[in-house]
């Protein structure tokens, strides 16, 4: 049976927009704007989306590296204790960070370039304990042989690396403090696609072998496929599909998750499907369209569109749950 590790409830996040003389208020960045969401311990969830659909701050902000405005993340453990992440105070949050880890994008603005890789990753190991130098020289030096680099790399400074082993060390970072779960923000947008190929094999080995959970943050669709589990698309800021990863390939509910899956690029080109070209940039989140916020790059969109705001339902596709909000969805709702 599935058990969450982290429930996420009207979760938002939202971000002042200052102006005038006086730095008032006079807006805000709606970058969350009410997700309810289950992780479940053991699964890779997808969460993709264009750049600016706040994917990045939903990631960060699970972890309180931005602050959330609203909303609930409920951390469950293996014992089915269940602890309010949100209401805590900052000081308390410590035993959580070890156990809920994030990899960045760029592996080399995550490395301070002035210390080697051994002065940059038993820091949270000091913090959490390990005392003895020997002890966490050995600990960071069986974590990067487990991806594949040589223990004597930690003397080394981060220069020294290519991109690809650069996100090596940021994976062995978040793998220090023994995590249940990791971010994976775009954590392998910046390689060479021939380095993609590796580093995910790796994710993939190292999920198996530590019992990981992995929410997995992306704009490419084509990365999410045969890695994630269930996937989660975002758009200004809210899940407007939410599926099992099979289910959202070959049974795609929302117009925007349909033109995101015929952007990928497929080497057989009988199974390319015609690819639908979106108009225009996603909207301001400041100052988000009336009605379905996709409405005015939707080419599938009717009246009602514009004027009323669809909400997440849940249908079934192929005997699976799946999420989705349009209008337009010809399936009947299975209640909650
Ligand atoms: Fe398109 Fe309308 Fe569905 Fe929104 S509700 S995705 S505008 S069809």
């Amino acid at each position: 049976m599935k058990k969450e590790i982290l429930k996420l409830r009207d979760f938002k996040v939202y971000f002042p927009v200052k102006a005038g003389v006086f730095n008032r208020t006079v807006g805000h960045v709606m970058a969350v704007d009410g997700v309810d969401l289950d992780i479940y311990r053991g699964e890779v969830l997808g969460l993709a989306g264009e750049s600016g659909c706040g994917k990045t701050t939903l990631g960060k902000a699970i972890l309180r590296l931005v602050e959330p405005t609203n909303g609930k993340v409920t951390y469950v453990s293996k014992e089915n204790d269940e602890t309010e992440l949100t209401s805590l105070e900052k000081k308390d949050m410590d035993p959580f960070r070890k156990k809920l880890q994030i990899v960045f994008q760029d592996p080399h603005s995550s490395l301070n370039p002035s210390f080697t890789i051994f002065g940059s990753l038993q820091d949270p190991l000091k913090k959490f304990g390990v005392n003895s130098k020997e002890e966490r020289r050995k600990i960071i030096g069986d974590l990067l042989e487990a991806v594949n680099m040589r223990r004597e790399y930690m003397d080394r400074y981060p220069h020294e690396f290519s991109g690809g082993q650069r996100q090596r060390i940021g994976i062995v970072r978040a793998l220090c403090l023994d995590p249940e779960l990791i971010v994976c923000d775009e954590a392998v947008s910046a390689l060479d696609v021939s380095i993609q190929a590796q580093v995910l094999q790796l994710l993939m080995q190292l999920k198996k072998d530590n019992n990981l959970t992995y929410l997995f943050i992306t704009h490419d669709l084509s990365v999410t496929e045969y890695l994630c589990d269930r996937i989660a698309v975002m758009y200004l800021g809210r899940i407007v599909e939410l599926c099992d990863s099979e289910d959202l390939y070959k049974n795609t509910l929302h117009p925007y998750s349909e033109a995101l899956i015929s952007a990928i690029p497929v080497a057989d080109l009988d199974k390319k499907t015609k690819r639908i070209v979106l108009e225009g940039d996603v909207p301001s989140p400041v100052n988000p369209p009336k009605g379905c916020p996709f409405h005015p790059r939707c080419p599938k969109a009717k009246d009602i569109c514009k004027t009323e705001v669809p909400t997440l339902k849940k249908y079934s596709t192929n005997g699976n749950e799946h999420y989705a909000s349009c209008h337009l969805i010809d399936l009947p709702e299975i209640s909650k």
